[in-house]
């Protein structure tokens, strides 16, 4: 009903399946830990961008687009998902990668989202560190607009009030499946970046007078930045939804405790988590986002923040693709 308005193509294998945690409870203890599997959206190997890009690509075809231009970091999932879905669409698309990362790992450069984005006939042009990315897109459209091309230009994470539609989606899909299951979810867990994600769910739950707490956790800002970055796109999301005015302040949360040195820097939890959630749940994590992310859920459960009574949800975002571009970082043990 709320997104009967907005176009939408079909990109992602929705509902994805919300599934118990208990091997990695019977370990952690606390709370009952349930996994909202984003990971398996289908698109290209999975991951949250696939939502997004429903909305946004429905956008760019009902403008008469014929080229996604979207900047990211080198091993951007955000990337590797708008290249494939302009393949499902007969669209053409162009990248801008950030060097975001001082990568350590000889992989970092052309194994995972790299490998897929060749795959997909992406080509890719390379900004420095700290480059107004945006601009760097306009220029490219620019550039692509003279020879005849009709660009549509994608933000970084696909995060605008369109982009966020899809998760305002996957906040009424969880609230359906919490339903159908008959457990009241008190919170849903995720990393967050670029800020769509969260906002989407923010202005999700409260459209539907939900009290799911979405708790945010930063794989780059600050808390404040982080905050006010999502809190800015949940609001207009709201207005884009036609619902303003809905969104509070103080139900946006983003801890930055787990960031670590940087974007795409490796932390200590981070590692332990993606091995942890390997070896205890067969699951995979990535080094960027979703292993920050279950490192921070991690150490909130064993710190007691959650009751035990409570149903938290781990929105798994995706992004195990990265894992190639970062192999060094797990073979340590062995070293
Ligand atoms: C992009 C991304 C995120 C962060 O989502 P935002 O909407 O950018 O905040 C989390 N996890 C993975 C795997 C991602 O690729």
């Amino acid at each position: 009903m709320l997104l009967a308005p907005f176009a939408k193509v079909s990109l992602s294998h929705a509902p994805t399946p919300l599934e118990p945690l208990d091997r990695l409870r019977r370990v952690l203890g606390g709370p009952r830990l349930w996994i909202k599997r984003d990971d398996c959206t289908g698109l290209a190997q999975g991951g949250n961008k696939a939502r997004k890009l429903e909305f946004l690509v429905a956008d760019a075809l009902a403008k008469g687009c014929d080229t996604l231009i979207t900047p990211g970091a080198v091993q951007s999932n955000h990337v590797r998902m708008t290249a494939a879905a302009a393949a499902r669409f007969g669209l053409k698309a162009h990248a801008v990668l950030e060097r975001r990362v001082t990568a350590t790992d000889p992989d970092y450069e052309e194994n995972g989202n790299v490998l897929l984005d060749e795959l997909f006939g992406c080509p890719r042009s390379y900004v420095p560190s700290g480059s107004d990315v945006a601009a760097a897109c306009a220029d490219v459209a620019k550039g692509l607009a003279a020879k005849g091309a009709k660009p549509y230009v994608i933000p970084g994470g696909g995060s605008n009030p369109v982009g966020a539609l899809g998760y305002v989606a996957c906040a009424i899909e969880l609230a359906d499946q919490a339903k159908a299951l008959g457990i009241g979810v008190t919170r849903v867990v995720h990393g967050t970046g670029s800020s769509g994600t969260q906002a989407g769910l923010v202005a999700g739950f409260a459209a539907m007078k939900s009290a799911v707490e979405v708790f945010g956790i930063s794989v780059r800002h600050p808390r404040k930045k982080q905050e006010d970055m999502v809190y800015d796109l949940a609001c207009r999301t709201a207005d884009h939804l036609g619902k303003s005015g809905i969104v509070e302040r103080a139900r946006v949360v983003a801890d930055d405790a787990y960031v670590g040195p940087g974007y795409g820097q490796p932390t200590p939890g981070m590692i332990d988590a993606v091995t942890m959630l390997a070896r205890t749940e067969g699951i995979l994590l990535d080094p960027v986002y979703s292993g920050k992310a279950m490192a921070g859920l991690i150490d909130h459960v064993r710190k007691g923040t959650f009751r035990d009574d409570e149903n938290v949800v781990f929105l798994h975002t995706g992004g195990a693709t990265s894992l190639f571009g970062y192999k060094s970082l797990f073979f340590r043990e062995a070293a």
